[in-house]
């Protein structure tokens, strides 16, 4: 492969056999057949056969297999037939719904794509990256990542960051001269490299290279073999389940033992069979006490979660973001865009000569616009980059749209030649361009009027010329807040003689005046504000704008607390800082290296925050949040960096999405309560018995069924429930917190041991305890399908316990009513004969629906105190 960085631009192209108009669309075809996409390769997604096969190859099977050897030595042959075939279908339930969950992601990795601004035929586009080819005409902005391999054709100040490829953090300044002998990556000054970052200026370029045979193809196979991270629940569950393990297999063990030297004290001899039933026992408690569905319960809600998010508008980079959304409770939030609509209307333009309001003076005469306004119109669009980011296919700023309709409101047009460049950066808060207009060339600047003041040495009014003296300064100024004051985004314009073509110098300047802009409230904002208000979350507004326009708007929008500019944080020690921070909800003048310094300040003090942001220099700061939101419309650096992307930019997406987090925390919960409650229950039934030397009130065959068959519908249809319906009025999850809180812990645990007792009193009412063998198999038919109406019972008075309306969630009902007729199924058909169960008369199906009344009974007074009422706010800056 030729070197690239070794030739000039015009034996780069002439190489490439492209030129500067682009490749045409015959052209991109045949190289697209040629090489392929412009896409890395990555992991195959895992083929459905591994899927299946996964289902058959954990711990609770192999034990399941023992037992299955265990029935067939004992000569329980149908038995041995019946937990295959519940291996079989639980296998089957399992892959499935792991089928449909990794389906939903797949799709949802497609979404996160790159564009690329290419030029093709002559025509400036945006596409997907992945269509690019060799030879290719790119251009390159402030934010982007760069989509392939290129040759640099021309720079403006652009400087690429480079660390994802080698390593070094401080951005490299990029320039067109070709460069002699073999440098690495680092030194090749003239190319730019796939994967790496935009950070300042822009540039244009021709790409050699694409998808694997670009430098970080070559080093992805590093990439590509980074494993799927676990969520923080995922690990918990984990942990927990290792625990619940160990517990399990010491109760197995006390039960076998007990089983064993029971029958030793009655028969002084053990013979083999008892031995292997007993050991089978203890297998089948281990199965039923392990709650088999749990994994899948999981991942299937985190999965229907990042749809739901979707929906909303939250797209979902970081599976394991969507459980910190729960706890959040700090949003701290741009105003430009998310807060407000980032709709610009100039409303006023100020100069020292005369003034021109937009919406009462007559604009059809246009006899108010003098020199002065007609300058200060004119460095707005010489000064804009927003009709060339249109003629490109790209949405254009929208203060640069303002400004230029602004200016063609006041009939004023510029034709003069741009001929350099210095792009705006937020911590300049300037943007400068140099024009050739007839024989003179203009430095022309527009910028924060605190900033652009700082750099002007002139004032013009009219023809005249005036030094910037401490009378003028306060009447600028005194201009500026009074506009700032009216909720208006106050922009100012300057210019002189440049000394040169490339003079980008922002000093000795002339100041002009001063142009106001209207950005409405998002319409939606005001009630977002007051919903996360009540759901404890404090909001926390960060604005680059000036200090007056930000208070206005906040005071529209319904934030209070206390305002901090950028200038006086840069004066405070962190200590002095983090005081101040648990006042202020108002951030003015900020530079995004600021929001660092909050989102640490407030993790400190331990709160879980959430920061948005658009830009390059936000990265940092999204990627320190707990929960990093990169707007839509922003970078693509800002999105590598984040852990959600808010499509609509969207304020009250950010409060849904919380909305959704909570919710999709809690019908995890639900199902771990569910689940739990169900295998603490069986496990008491025949520890207790066995401790207290009954019969035993359920063969291995009922736990088994009852265990993988019968709950695990119910448990995953909880991860489509609708949220309850206080779940916005309630403080944030607790990080801290384990899978359940305390009070549900506790909720659990009464549930689990006052239905045992139940089950255990049936057991005996029913004869459980008598030497009769058909006696005792209909004790064990009415304990078994106790267990069954208990759960199905379980199932909405933990629903209840959560708020959640009654009738919503058809699943739920549905699988509620699969359960009860597979049960119906196994009672009234032959397959009693197999499952060693006794159809139930009307009077014990009475016994049974008393039973289960008292087990309502207890479950009503349990649940009534709701585990969660309301809390007071926790800092004294929650609003
Ligand atoms: P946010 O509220 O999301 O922080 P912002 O637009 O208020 O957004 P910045 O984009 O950092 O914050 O802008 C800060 C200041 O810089 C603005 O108040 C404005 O005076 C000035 N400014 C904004 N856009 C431009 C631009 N394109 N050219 C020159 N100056 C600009």
């Amino acid at each position: 492969m030729p070197v690239y960085f070794q030739l000039s631009v015009e034996e780069t192209l002439c190489h490439l056999k492209t030129r500067l108009s682009g490749l045409t669309d015959h052209e991109v075809n045949l190289r697209q057949q040629e090489k392929g996409y412009n896409r890395l390769k990555v992991r195959p997604p895992v083929p459905a056969w591994k899927i299946l096969l996964a289902q058959f190859t954990n711990f609770i099977i192999y034990l399941l297999l023992i037992a299955v050897i265990f029935s067939v030595i004992i000569g329980e042959y149908t038995d041995s037939l019946v937990i295959l075939a519940i291996l079989l279908m639980n296998g089957l339930i399992g892959f499935f719904q792991e089928l449909r969950a990794n389906r939903s992601l797949e799709a949802l990795k497609k979404l996160v794509t790159i564009e690329a601004k290419v030029t093709r035929n002559g025509i400036t586009a945006i596409i997907d990256a992945a269509e690019l080819v060799y030879g290719d005409i790119i251009h390159l902005e402030n934010g982007d990542k760069i989509p392939a391999d290129a040759r640099l054709i021309s720079v403006i100040e652009l400087q690429i960051e480079e660390s994802a490829l080698t390593g070094e953090s401080e951005p490299v300044r990029k320039q067109l001269t070709k460069i002699a002998g073999e440098p690495g990556p680092a030194d090749q000054s003239n190319m730019v490299f796939s994967a790496t970052s935009v950070v300042g200026g822009r540039g244009i370029a021709v790409v050699t290279a694409c998808g694997m045979e670009t430098e970080i193809g070559r080093i992805s196979q590093l990439v590509a073999s980074a494993e799927e991270e676990k969520t923080p629940l995922q690990q918990r569950l984990d942990r927990f389940g290792k625990n619940l393990g160990l517990v399990i297999i010491a109760i197995c063990i006390l039960v076998f033992c007990l089983c064993l030297g029971r029958y030793y004290l009655q028969q002084t001899t053990i013979h083999v069979s008892a031995f292997l039933e007993f050991a089978f026992i203890a297998i089948s408690l281990a199965v039923a006490a392990v709650p088999t569905a749990l994994p899948a319960v999981v991942t299937i809600a985190l999965s229907i979660g990042t749809r739901r998010l979707l929906v909303k508008n939250m797209l979902v980079r970081r599976l394991s973001s969507v459980e910190t959304l729960g706890c959040c409770d700090v949003i701290c939030s741009d105003k430009t865009g998310t807060l407000t609509k980032n709709q610009m209307t100039v409303q006023r333009a100020w100069t020292l000569g005369g003034e021109f309001d937009f919406n009462h003076d007559d604009i059809k005469h246009r006899t108010s616009i003098n020199q002065d306004l007609r300058l200060l119109f004119t460095i707005g669009i010489a000064c804009n980059n927003s009709k060339a980011d249109f003629a490109a296919g790209k949405g254009g700023n929208p203060t640069e749209i303002a400004l230029f309709q602004a200016a063609e409101i006041a009939g004023v047009s510029h034709n003069g030649k741009r001929i350099h460049e210095r792009p705006f950066d937020s911590s300049r808060k300037l943007m400068s361009v140099v024009v050739q207009e007839d024989d003179h060339t203009l430095l022309c600047t527009k910028g924060a009027p605190d900033q652009l003041l700082n750099h002007c040495t002139d004032v013009q009014i009219g023809s005249e010329i005036h030094p910037l003296d401490d009378t003028y300064r306060s009447i600028i100024l005194k201009a500026n807040q009074h506009l700032g004051s009216q909720a208006l985004r106050v922009m100012a314009f300057a210019y002189r003689e440049a000394d040169s073509p490339d003079d980008t110098q922002e000093e000795r300047l002339t100041f002009i005046g001063l142009q106001a802009m209207i950005d409405p409230p998002r319409d939606d904002v005001i009630d977002a504000i007051r919903k996360a208000r009540s759901a404890h979350i404090r909001v926390i507004m960060i604005t680059g704008d000036h200090r007056e326009t930000a208070k206005a708007i906040a005071k529209e929008i319904g934030i209070d607390g206390e305002m901090l500019t950028g200038e006086k944080i840069n004066l405070m020690t962190d200590e002095e800082f983090s005081q101040t921070i648990t006042r202020t909800n108002i951030f003015a003048r900020v530079i995004p290296e600021h929001k660092q310094r909050i989102v640490k300040a407030l993790q400190e003090q331990g709160h879980i925050v959430a920061m948005t942001g658009d830009g390059v220099n936000d990265a940092p700061a999204l990627k320190s949040a707990d929960i990093g939101i990169a707007v839509g419309s922003g970078t693509d650096v800002a999105r590598e960096a984040s852990d959600f992307v808010l499509l609509d930019d969207s304020f009250s997406s950010i409060v849904a999405g919380v909305e959704e987090g909570r919710g999709i925390y809690e019908n995890i919960q639900k199902s771990i309560m569910l689940l739990l409650s169900g295998n603490l229950m069986e496990v008491l039934i025949i520890l207790l018995a066995v401790l207290l030397g009954f019969n035993l009130p359920l063969t291995a065959l009922l736990l088994l069924w009852v265990n993988l068959i019968t709950d695990g519908a119910p448990a995953l249809a909880y991860a489509v429930d609708p949220y309850g319906k206080n779940i916005m009025q309630r403080p944030p999850i607790p990080i801290s917190e384990g899978i359940l809180p305390s009070k549900r812990l506790r909720l659990l645990i009464a549930l689990g041991f006052s239905g045992s007792l139940i089950g255990l009193g049936l057991f005996l009412l029913s004869g459980g305890n008598s030497n009769d063998p058909i006696e005792i198999q209909r004790a064990q038919t009415m304990v078994f399908n106790y267990i069954v109406l208990y759960e199905m019972m379980l199932v909405f008075v933990i629903r209840n316990n959560y708020q959640v309306r009654m009738l919503t969630n058809s699943w739920l009902w549905f699988s509620v009513i699969f359960s009860l007729m597979m049960q119906v199924l196994i009672m009234y058909t032959p397959l009693h004969f197999i499952f060693h169960v006794t159809p139930l008369t009307a009077s014990e199906i009475f016994e049974l629906m008393v039973a289960t009344g008292v087990f309502s009974l207890i479950c009503y007074l349990f649940g009534r105190d709701r585990a969660d009422g309301p809390k007071t706010s926790t800092s004294s800056a929650c609003q």
